[in-house]
Parts: structure tokens; sequence; C-alpha cells
């Protein structure tokens, strides 16, 4: 019988954590589903890694890696798919905002032949006005440059083992899960699920670090902001043109010393879109300088596993 392994990233999750192993336990008992849990302890400042503990070693089918600090959801997600041993691995969060139900959907549909699952969030949950438009935003550009729809993507998938290997043999240092496994392509479907109230404890995104996190996806993904650089060139490159003519004929004219309020304001102008520019190809170079490091995504410091 195939093995689903399940990969389920948890940072400062010891509220919900039993709830979630108990639940997933039952549904997947229930559909006759040989199935592995990978807990991932993304550097917990809670109890998270004793909860996991104390749940291996009552359930052999349990795994659990813990990280030597906070790494990321994406650094987690990555270290459970190199300990799945499964034929298909599931993604999805420690809260049960993603609905074990679909999960098993997701699995029959891998049984079909479908080798990347991916869920599509039918709504988006009670998410307030702001920052569905700053989300709305960011999935505007990242779907641009990924040229895959992301509006509705989430985290929550389920990968043919093939797939899984070629995400773990992808180099780079900055991941946007959610992006990468829809770029290997494969045979792919969707279904889509309703984002369920988070069942407790809270979310750990704070307005910040969600910036953070989209100028790292914008920057990993498109050089959009690069080219943003070259138009803001072409277009001070057309008023050169325009003022410069004018200069002439005033000088022409005999005018050519009155201006210097003009002159302040170019100067002011082009220094501070200069300035701009440089910081975006700056951003872009730290990014480079971050990846060819070559540092490890994550570091594990304990793991449930007997060696
Ligand atoms: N998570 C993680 N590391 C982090 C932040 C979050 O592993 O640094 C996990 C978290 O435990 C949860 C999932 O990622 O299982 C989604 O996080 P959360 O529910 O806080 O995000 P939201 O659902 O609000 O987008
Ligand atoms: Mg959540």
């Amino acid at each position: 019988m195939a093995l689903l392994s399940i990969v389920i990233p948890s940072y400062n999750e010891e509220q919900v954590l039993p709830k979630t192993a108990a639940i997933l336990k039952s549904v997947l008992e229930e559909e006759n589903i040989e199935y592995q849990l990978i807990f991932v302890d993304d550097g917990s400042g809670d109890d998270t890694w004793k909860v996991i503990t104390d749940e291996a070693s009552k359930n052999p089918w349990i795994t659990g890696i813990h990280f030597s600090r906070n790494f990321g959801k994406e650094a987690a997600i990555f270290a459970g798919l190199a300990y799945a041993r499964g034929d298909c691995c599931g993604i999805m969060d420690c809260d049960l905002q993603h609905p074990p139900r679909t999960l098993v959907e997701m699995y029959r549909l891998w049984e079909q032949g479908y080798e990347v699952v991916e869920g599509v969030k039918r709504s988006r949950g009670q998410e307030n006005l702001l920052y569905a438009a700053g989300v709305g935003f960011f999935y505007k550009i990242m779907s641009k440059a990924t040229r895959v729809n992301m509006s509705r993507a989430s985290d929550f998938k389920l990968l043919d083992k093939k797939a899984v290997e070629v995400l773990l043999d992808m180099p780079e240092r900055n991941t946007f899960f959610r992006a990468m496994s829809s770029w290997i392509g494969y045979k792919t479907t969707s279904v889509e699920f309703d984002v369920q109230e988070r069942v407790g404890g809270e979310s750990k995104w704070s307005a910040r670090s969600l910036i953070r996190y989209a100028f790292t996806d914008i920057a990993a993904y498109s050089s959009a902001p690069m080219q943003l650089v070259t138009g803001a060139g072409v277009l001070t490159f057309l008023l050169a043109l325009v003022l410069g003519i004018q200069t002439i004929l005033r000088f022409a004219m005999g005018h050519a010393v009155e201006g210097f309020t003009t002159v302040i304001l170019l100067i002011l102008f082009l220094g501070s879109i200069v300035m701009m520019s440089l910081g975006i190809i700056g951003y872009y170079i730290a990014k480079i300088y971050e990846e060819i490091k070559r540092r490890p995504r994550y570091i594990i410091s304990k793991t449930t596993e007997k060696c």
C-alpha cells in the first residue's frame, strides 16, 4: 500500500498540535490510508517540541524535527520534505486551517495519477480590507513573475515523490514553495477548500514580517523592479529632452540666467530617482550575496528518529 507523508510546519503550536495529530489520525485511519506525520518544530519558544516528542513516543508514525532556531515556514517545509519517506507527500498547516478531509481528496486524486495536487482557497477566510488589498497587489506581481495564477494559491499541497525530489534538488536558498511547486510542472490538478478558522493559538505573521516576506519573494522570482529602474531612466531621459530643448530655446532668446528653482528641483528629483534605483539594485545584490554564501536553509538540532 502507498504511504502518505504529511509535513506539518509548527511554530509555537503547543495548543493545537495534539488536536491536529488526533484528527489526522482518525480521518486517515477511517479512510484506510497508510501515513506518516512529520512535525517540524521551527524553533518554537513554547513547549511545542515537548508536545511533539510526547506524541512521537506514543505513536510510531509520528516523526519530529527540531530546528536550532526559527528559520521560517519555508525552511520547515523543505526540512519536512527531506525527511518524507512516502510515495506522496502532503503539506499542511498545524492550525487545522487546511481541512484534513481535503487532504484525503487530494490523496485520491494522486491515486488517479496526478503528480501535483494544489489546494486552492475558495474563500480567503476573514481578512481586513487593507490586508486584502496588500495581498492582492503582491499576488498580481507574483502571478506575473511565475506565469501561474497565484491569487488563491496556498501552501496546502500534495506532491508525488518525483516532484518532491525535484524540489529538494533545487539549489536556491530563497525559496517560495507555493510558486516552486507550480513552476516544476508535472500532471497537476487542484482542489478547492475553505480556509477554516484557526483552532487555537495565534497567527505568526505581523504586518512587518509579511512585507519582508513579500519583498524577498518578489526579488527571488521577478526582475520587474529592475525594469522599473530602466523605466525611470527612460522617463527622465524624455524629461531631459523636453527641458533641454526649452533651455536652449530660452538661451537663444537671451533669458538664460533665470531658472535657479528648476535646477534645485531637477537635482532633488534626479537624486531621489538615482538613490531609489541604487536601493533596488543593492537589494538584488544582497540577495545574490546571500545565495552564493551557500548557507544551509535550516539547522536541525534534534529529531525523534533513532539512528
Ligand atoms: N509557521 C512556521 N514558522 C514560522 C511561522 C509559521 O513553521 O515562522 C507555521 C505555523 O506553525 C503554521 C503555518 O506555518 O503551521 C502557518 O502559520 P500561521 O497559521 O501563523 O499563518 P496564517 O495561517 O495566519 O497565514
Ligand atoms: Mg494559520
